[in-house]
């Protein structure tokens, strides 16, 4: 973010929120060492050599450890078979010292990733995806809840407080963002619209919109003609482009036309993407807190 970005109030700083998040995790996770003598831990696995995903577990890695907890990293080669991955997170699923597990996505084409995810045990799943987990955000019960759009809730909630009533509109219907995002929404009384490629008129539907959230992977596409006065705009998108000859990453939201109109607009980046690996080390701890059966340290 430029310094200009960074005084402008109509900007959500995601990069200083989740490292105020990312703070009070190490401190709890610190209290809990002190307390009741366990240190949480993360395993995190990657299958093959795919540079982006090579950059985000490094980064996991990293800031595990800065947290304070335990950080444990499996490398399988790209040839690994699903039987061989599955043996794997047997073996993790019965560690008592990894409390939360997370397969890198995308996986090699010969493995299914449903069915790897489908195999973590639930309450390891830090990522949020297991179909017991969409089970229980969907229906109340105690679960572990998408990192990203749980990143979202808390930015919006940050800066609107109480979200009853207001109209959210939901960019984007996949399983890791948009879906749970949705859910998120209408569980805090949001009334939620959630539009995809189909969706007929979706200038006309975002214009409705007290909240919008956009996940799509389409750069720039929401406008600022779309946009209510004074609505508040989450861009969850992360699209490299080439500009001038530089590559350069924009957002879902075309920043320049839509900030104008917003009450308030998260950065790309500087907006939601600092916030993933913050509640991921966030939910490794409640994790943690739960297999344990201990209260979150405050
Ligand atoms: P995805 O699985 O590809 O889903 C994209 C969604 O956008 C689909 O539901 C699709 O509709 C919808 N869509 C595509 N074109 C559209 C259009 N023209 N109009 C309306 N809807 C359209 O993507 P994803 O995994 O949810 O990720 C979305 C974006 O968020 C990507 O840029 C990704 O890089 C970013 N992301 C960021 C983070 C972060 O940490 N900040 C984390 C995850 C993802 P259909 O279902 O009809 O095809």
């Amino acid at each position: 973010m430029s310094e200009r970005t960074l005084h402008d109030p109509k900007v959500i700083d995601g990069k200083a929120f989740a490292t105020k998040l990312r703070e009070k995790v190490a401190r709890q996770v610190k209290a809990l060492k002190e307390q009741h003598g366990f240190t949480p831990g993360l395993a995190v696995v990657l299958v093959g050599e795919d540079p982006a995903s090579k950059v985000y577990v490094r980064n996991k890695g990293e800031q595990t450890a800065h947290a304070g907890m335990a950080s444990f990293e499996d490398r399988l080669p790209a040839t690994t078979s699903q039987a061989e991955l599955l043996a794997l997170i047997d073996k993790l699923n019965k560690d008592p010292n990894v409390n939360g597990i997370l397969v890198q996505l995308p996986l090699p084409k010969q493995i299914d990733p449903q069915a790897i995810i489908n195999a973590i045990d639930p309450d390891k799943d830090v990522d949020g995806f297991h179909v017991v987990n969409a089970g229980r955000l969907a229906t109340g019960g105690q679960g572990l809840v998408p990192c990203t759009p749980y990143g979202c809730l808390l930015l919006l909630k940050d800066r609107l407080g109480d979200l009853a009533g207001k109209h959210a509109v939901v960019i984007g219907r996949s399983n890791i963002v948009g879906k749970p995002m949705a859910q998120l929404l209408l569980n805090e009384s949001c009334t939620v619209t959630i539009a995809h490629s189909k969706t007929k008129d979706l200038p006309g539907e975002v214009r409705r919109a007290d909240i919008v959230v956009a996940a799509v992977g389409r750069p720039q596409m929401v406008k600022g003609d779309w946009i209510k006065d004074g609505a508040v705009v989450i861009d969850v998108g992360i699209n490299r482009i080439e500009r001038d000859g530089k590559g350069k990453l924009v957002g879902d939201v075309d920043y320049a036309s839509c900030h104008p109109k917003a009450g308030a607009i998260t950065p790309v980046p500087g907006g939601v993407g600092p916030m993933t690996i913050a509640l991921l080390l966030n939910n490794t701890l409640i994790a943690a807190c739960r297999q344990r059966g201990v209260k979150l340290p405050e």
